[in-house]
C-alpha cells in the first residue's frame, strides 16, 4: 500500500501535470485560516478505521474529514493536509487516534484533491459532479459522538452537506442487524461505483442515460410498427 505522497504523485502523472507538487501532513492546519494565494479543500465523509492505543478497541467512522491547503508558486506546488482524529468512547481519558484508510479511499481522496488543484491553479473546468464519492466499504451505524471527534470540536462535522451515513460504528451483535447493514452497504457500494481513472473531467457530463432511454424507446416504437405492418401483409 502506497503512502499519501506516492499515490498523489501517480495521480498527478495520470492527469498529465508536469509541475512538481509536494504533499505534506500538517496537524496545525486550521479551517478557513489561509495565507494569501492558498486555496482550501475539505474532503468530508471519508470512511476510516480507528484503533484505541489504550484498550485496542477498533471502530470505524464514515465521518472522517480531511483538510487540504494548497498553493502554487513559480511552477512548484505544495499541499498540506490534516486528517481529523477521533478518540475511543470507552476509555476515560483517551488520546486522539489517527484513522487508517484503505487504498481505494486514499486514491479517491487524492483524485478529488488533484481535480481541485486543476481547477484552482490550472483553470480547468471542474464540476462538483466530477468529484468521486469517498468509499464506504463496511457497515456503519450508531450515534455521532461529537465529544470524541476532533472534526466536531473544530466545527467541521456539523458543516457536512449530507448526513446520510451515521457516524461511528460498533460491530453488529446479532445476525439481523448485520443483514440490514449489509444490504444498506451494498446499495452504497453501487452508488459509489464510479471508475477512478476517469479521463479529464470535461467529458464526463455527456448524458449517456438519457441517450439510452431515447434509443430504447425508439426501438420499441419501431418493433410495434413492424408488427402492425406484418399483420397487414399476412392478412
Ligand atoms: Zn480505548
Ligand atoms: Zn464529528
Amino acid at each position: 500500500m502506497g503512502s499519501w505522497q506516492d499515490i498523489f504523485e501517480v495521480k498527478m502523472v495520470d492527469m498529465h501535470l508536469a509541475d512538481p507538487w509536494m504533499l505534506q501532513e500538517d496537524d496545525t492546519l486550521q479551517v478557513h485560516v489561509l495565507e494569501p494565494g492558498w486555496k482550501e479543500f475539505v474532503q468530508r465523509r471519508a470512511f476510516g478505521r480507528f484503533q484505541c492505543s489504550q484498550c485496542f478497541r477498533e471502530w470505524s467512522s464514515a465521518k472522517v474529514h480531511i483538510l487540504f491547503h494548497m498553493h502554487r508558486h513559480r511552477g512548484k506546488g505544495m499541499v498540506r493536509m490534516r486528517v481529523f482524529r477521533q478518540a475511543c468512547r470507552r476509555c476515560p481519558n483517551p488520546p486522539l487516534e489517527e484513522p487508517m484508510f484503505n487504498q481505494e479511499t486514499m486514491e479517491r481522496l487524492l483524485h478529488n484533491l488533484v481535480l481541485k488543484i486543476l481547477k484552482y491553479f490550472y483553470h480547468m473546468h471542474v464540476q462538483s459532479s466530477d468529484l468521486l464519492e469517498v468509499v464506504v466499504d463496511a457497515p456503519v451505524a450508531g450515534p455521532h459522538d461529537s465529544t470524541r471527534c476532533e472534526g466536531c470540536q473544530l466545527g467541521i462535522c456539523s458543516k457536512s452537506k449530507l448526513a446520510l451515513v451515521p457516524h461511528a460504528w460498533e460491530p453488529p451483535v446479532d445476525a439481523d442487524v448485520e443483514r440490514i447493514h449489509y444490504s444498506r452497504n451494498r446499495q452504497n457500494t453501487r452508488r459509489y461505483a464510479t471508475p477512478i481513472h476517469t479521463p479529464l473531467p470535461c467529458n464526463s457530463s455527456f448524458p449517456w442515460k438519457r441517450c439510452c432511454c431515447i434509443g430504447s424507446s425508439l426501438l420499441c416504437i419501431l418493433a410495434v410498427l413492424l408488427f402492425v405492418l406484418l399483420y397487414f401483409i399476412m392478412k
